[in-house]
């Protein structure tokens, strides 16, 4: 695909001393490239061979080192296959080495009279003193031990430890660890040098009894993981000025057709909608692309802040594109634009990819002659097909959704779309890398996400924050119910329904392909008509056409269905004010986000709502944990902090690995040294240019292409 950024050419250690092309290969796929890479390949932890401990003394439960001289060994055979070798130490007690796994080196190592240094665990058994699989080392008598603890790297099948370990020792002389950071800024953030950080992490001294390791190495993890984080830092920010640089059109604000949607609402806006607004009318002024992403809790009302958005565009006589995840939610975004839009007489159009060829080409003859001013709809959007007049401005609706891929090809659409279209009017050149126009861009997402991970993680983008919801909502009540209890539930069901209320019954699909889950919701629904003949169900799930689905969902927003049976297809942005009862199956199998999203499909309108979370026992230990979160907790923010902490950031992260390397030392839970790693990256780039080259060269080398998508 042109334009795409190309895979950097990946350096490598072949060719280095005792660095075949096979164990480069094993190297470079746990991201050992260079010398510098493993310089910067820390230990797990270490092993302390300094000392040797008499077999008697050794405490139960730790490793220790001992020596001994071998006085027997042989291959036994019951119960199994072992090797078995009895060895004394220079008290003279016996201990007994035991190999399940053996090769014929280590049988001829643990030769009568061998002299040689275990390393392992004792545990007193029924012979004695034992160590299964210990390490063993063949030493002379006298000989001198370690000054320095032994590191354990993470490594990989194929690289021993042993390897790894000539391997790093080598590294930390030959590769280049000279300071990337200016002195200043070693001051002003109380630094450790680096060199010397790196070498004590892998090399500690000996730590004398009642000293912790941890204690000695305490700044040299400071620096290290800081430097880790001004990397991330740098390449985000970098990211962020360069698009900065880019031309966009002044979108100001007339308020002419803004005004006039804030009058025709049923609602004002909340003091958190306006705020975002503002920020947004702010931006879209600007002579360079707005790049925010508009973060608020599920039903903080996002809709309403992109149409002012979008309006902003057209007021200036540009167009706007909203793109959604799903079909559904396009149209639910396109329904609502339909309220709100033609009677300001500003024609929406609509596109999606299970459009009829004749309204296709309707739809894109629109947007392409400038006649609609608004487009909504999926991926459909950014087909190569579909070209604008005058694009000023794309939202993107739950962006999480959005693969790499399709973020990057978004990119390019919509420069495609404004070197195409002649949009980019503005002052400067068009068409060359540093300067070229792009469109301004509302990013939206209802994942919250705590603000320290925001921080790091979107240093990218100009971040948004709705964090109160719209008044007379009432709390939803959340009851958790084992499966056993189906019948109250389908009771409750019955009553809500037949009160005038709508409900939703969600079946777990974990994957959209997987039959089995998806006979399971088909047999939900068969079952819950039979036994509630008296009411209308409904039934979507992600392998329905596409029109199905939409009759379906038009269905059930004119209360037409009153229970909608569903897969977690309707987990984003459904809005039916009317649903009271969520009712969610093997709530266990759920993760906490898409607990939160699913819930708030309820609690839309004034009617108290209940969510019932069925589970099948016994639930395991993260199942038991996420359920309490989720019972516990309403707030998104708290609950995206709780997830954060039960799964850890790299999985909580997920969606967002848009190339973004992953940190291996920091931890994103720390605000304080987030902060100043930010505060240093601005300065850095700001004054220090050629060091916060090198220091990106450092941490990130090849890593950093993939982030500019
Ligand atoms: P989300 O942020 O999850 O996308 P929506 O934009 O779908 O939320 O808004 C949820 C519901 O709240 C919609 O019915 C919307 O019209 C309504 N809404 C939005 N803002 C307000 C407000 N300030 N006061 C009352 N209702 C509002
Ligand atoms: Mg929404």
């Amino acid at each position: 695909m042109a334009g795409e950024p190309t895979a950097p050419v990946a350096p490598s250690l072949a060719g280095m001393p005792g660095v075949n092309k096979a164990v480069a290969a094993k190297l470079a796929k746990i991201g050992l490239r260079s010398q510098e890479d493993l310089a910067l390949h820390l230990p797990l932890r270490f092993e302390d061979e300094t000392l040797i401990t008499p077999v008697a003394a050794a405490p139960p439960g730790v490793s220790v080192q001992c020596e001994v001289t071998i006085i027997s060994s042989d291959v036994a055979f019951r119960p199994r296959r072992q090797l078995v070798a009895r060895a004394q130490d220079d008290a003279g007690d016996l201990l007994v080495l035991r190999f399940l796994n053996f090769y014929p080196s280590q049988q001829k190592q643990l030769q009568p009279g061998a002299h040689l240094r275990v390393f392992g665990e004792i545990r007193h058994g029924f012979f004695g003193a034992e160590m299964v699989h210990p390490r063993c080392q063949k030493v002379e008598p006298d000989e001198a031990l370690p000054q320095t603890l032994t590191p354990v790297y993470p490594t990989t099948a194929g690289v021993g430890q042993g390897t790894m370990r000539r391997l790093v020792q080598r590294a930390l002389t030959v590769a280049d660890l000279s300071e990337t950071l200016p002195e200043a800024l070693l001051r002003t953030h109380k630094l450790a040098p680096f060199a010397d950080s790196v070498r004590l992490l892998h090399q500690p001294p000996h730590v004398e009894f009642g000293e912790s390791i941890e204690r000695v190495q305490q700044a040299a993890w400071q620096r290290v993981r800081f430097d880790e984080l001004l990397a991330q830092q740098i390449s985000l920010r970098r990211a962020y000025v360069r698009r900065r640089e880019h031309t966009a059109p002044r979108l100001p604000s007339t308020g002419e057709l803004t005004n006039a949607l804030l009058t025709s609402l049923p609602f004002a806006l909340t003091a958190a909608q306006q705020r975002v607004c503002t920020e947004i009318r702010q931006d879209l002024a600007q002579a360079h692309p707005m790049q925010r992403l508009l973060q608020g809790d599920v039903g903080s009302g996002k809709t309403v802040v992109a149409a002012l958005a979008m309006l902003q565009a057209v007021e200036n006589g540009y167009q706007a594109a909203l793109m959604a995840p799903t079909e559904i939610l396009a149209e639910q975004h396109y329904l609502k634009l339909q309220q709100w839009l033609p009677p300001l007489g500003i024609e929406v159009a609509w596109l999606t990819g299970s459009l009829k060829k004749k309204d296709k080409t309707a739809m894109l003859e629109a947007v392409a002659s400038g006649q609609a001013r608004v487009v909504v709809g999926t991926h459909a959007l950014i087909e190569d097909t579909v070209s604008f007049k005058q694009l000023g401005l794309a939202v993107i609706d739950e962006q999480h959704r959005f693969g790499v891929r399709q973020r990057l090809a978004l990119r390019q659409k919509t420069i495609q779309v404004e070197t195409t279209s002649g949009a980019a009017d503005t002052a400067g050149p068009t068409g060359t890398a540093g300067t070229a126009s792009s469109v301004h861009q509302l990013m939206m997402s209802a994942t919250p996400i705590p603000r320290t991970l925001a921080m790091s993680l979107y240093a990218d983008l100009d971040v948004s924050v709705i964090d109160e919801l719209p008044p007379g909502r009432t709390p939803i009540r959340t009851r958790l119910v084992t499966a056993a209890r189906r019948e109250e539930v389908v009771a409750r069901v019955h009553e809500a329904c037949l009160g005038g209320h709508q409900a939703y019954w969600i079946c777990p699909l974990v994957d959209e392909s997987e039959t089995l889950d998806l006979q399971n919701a088909i047999a939900t629904y068969e079952a819950l008509r039979t036994e509630l003949p008296d009411i209308h169900v409904g039934l979507v799930h992600g392998r329905m056409k596409a029109d199905e689905k939409s009759a379906t969902m038009e269905a059930f927003g004119r209360n037409d269905i009153q229970l909608l049976v569903s897969t977690t297809v309707i987990e984003v942005g459904v809005d039916v004010p009317n649903a009271t009862l969520m009712v969610i199956e093997h709530a266990e199998r759920f993760g906490l986000a898409q607990l939160h999203q699913l819930r708030g499909r309820v609690g839309r309108g004034a009617a108290e709502s209940s969510c019932i979370l069925m589970y099948a026992p016994p639930l395991s230990e993260m199942a038991r944990a996420r359920l309490k979160v989720i019972f516990e907790n309403t707030d998104g923010f708290e609950i995206a902090r709780h997830d954060l902490q039960l799964r850890g950031p790299g999985e909580f992260i997920g969606a967002r690995q848009s190339g973004l390397p992953m940190l291996k030392y920091a931890d994103l839970e720390d605000p304080v040294l987030i902060e100043a790693a930010r505060t240093a990256a601005e300065a850095m780039l700001r004054d220090y240019p050629d060091h916060a080259e090198r220091h990106l060269q450092r941490w990130l080398a090849g890593a950093e292409e993939l982030l500019k998508a």
